[in-house]
């Protein structure tokens, strides 16, 4: 007989934690053993289930790069011992940890899967328990006893979806995430519909390798029109800037005028790295379709193609830490690493 799944629950803190404070109203994280008390549940499903927990539970919006390399050792540490990690974190920022974890956590052959709620636990309408529950059968399922999930998933609200293809959308709904680029992986109803086809092929047979330390010298600009000149050069001018994820307009638009090229050239010179990504919520940069991309693409900055925000600048910081020459920067950030851009 198969031997059960062994899966580890990580528990960074979220909604999912929280309870009100009795003085403010305010939602804070709480103590884990309490969190588990509230789902006998757990104890139902045929698989063992350990739990390990972030000292102070936090809300995901005080998440960064040193809590992503916690989060990454708790897994490195474990990664022999459990089939399959669940990592309960807050909504707000799960799509950049998502992202963020899937580049660190280099030929992952298990699955590693976020989720949360938007109501908490001990809510009597929580969306808690369903998110819960099924984020573990998905981490847990097998064949001939090999994980059939060997990548960063995010799972909410019956869907699960590559990590670093999700973006949040909703702050109240409980379909609160969306993965605009590319289709669920799995939907849950009476059964769980899985397809496997779109899972993301680990070819490599080599040794998990956990990459650390992340370069958080980047910085997001998003475009908007009246944006002027000295906004663009006290970005492009931040002491020890690395690179700048720039959302531009539709298939990777912006303005034409002359200040604002000589800005991006200016920046490009100084050897920052520039990626193009849209910021609409789905499709793809086309740089050349329009005039008004045409200099972006001669002044040879990145194209992000069809990546989300969150993946792209969770995939600068990694490649900056990972020392990646100038010279095939551009050519890695444009080439799929772990599924994050078709
Ligand atoms: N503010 C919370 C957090 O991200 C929201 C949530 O958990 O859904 O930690």
């Amino acid at each position: 007989m198969p031997s059960k799944a062994r899966i580890l629950l990580i528990y960074t803190g979220g909604t999912i934690g929280m309870m009100k404070d009795f003085e403010t109203g305010a939602l804070k994280a709480f103590n884990f053993s309490k969190l588990l008390q509230r789902i006998p549940e757990l104890k139902q499903l045929d698989c063992e289930i350990e739990t390990i927990s972030f000292e102070n539970p936090i809300d995901s919006s005080n998440i960064n790069p040193e809590m992503w390399d916690q989060i990454a050792t708790m897994i490195e540490e474990n990664y022999v011992i459990y089939d399959g990690f669940v990592v309960l974190h807050g909504s707000d920022t799960m799509s950049y940890s998502a992202s963020a974890l899937s580049f660190m956590l280099e030929n992952l052959a298990k699955p590693v899967i976020f989720t949360g709620s938007q109501l908490p636990i001990g809510d009597l309408r929580t969306d808690a328990k369903e998110n819960l529950i099924t984020a573990i059968q998905i981490a847990s399922l097998q064949v001939k006893s090999k994980p059939v999930i060997q990548e960063v998933g995010l799972y909410f609200e019956y869907k699960l979806y590559r990590g670093n293809r999700t973006t949040k959308i909703n702050a109240e709904h409980f379909n609160a995430f969306n993965s605009p680029n590319y289709p669920a992986l799995a939907e849950s109803g009476v059964h769980l519909k899985v397809e496997k086809e779109l899972f993301f092929k680990n070819k490599s047979s080599k040794d998990l390798i956990v990459h650390k330390h992340l370069n958080n010298n980047v910085f997001v600009l998003k475009l908007f029109p009246g944006i002027n000149e000295a906004a663009m050069n006290a970005v492009i001018n931040i002491p020890n800037l690395k690179g700048i994820v720039i959302e531009t307009y539709g298939a990777g638009n912006a303005p034409t005028e002359d200040w604002f090229l000589s800005s991006l050239q200016e920046a490009v010179n100084k050897g920052l790295h520039i990626v193009n990504v849209t910021q609409c919520s789905g499709g793809s940069v086309n740089m050349g379709q329009y005039e008004t991309s045409t200099a972006l693409k001669t002044l040879g900055i990145i194209s992000g193609k069809d990546i989300t925000t969150e993946a792209a600048i969770t995939k600068m910081m990694y490649l900056l830490a990972q020392n990646v020459s100038a010279t095939s920067f551009k050519t890695i950030f444009e080439t799929s690493l772990r599924g994050e851009l078709s």
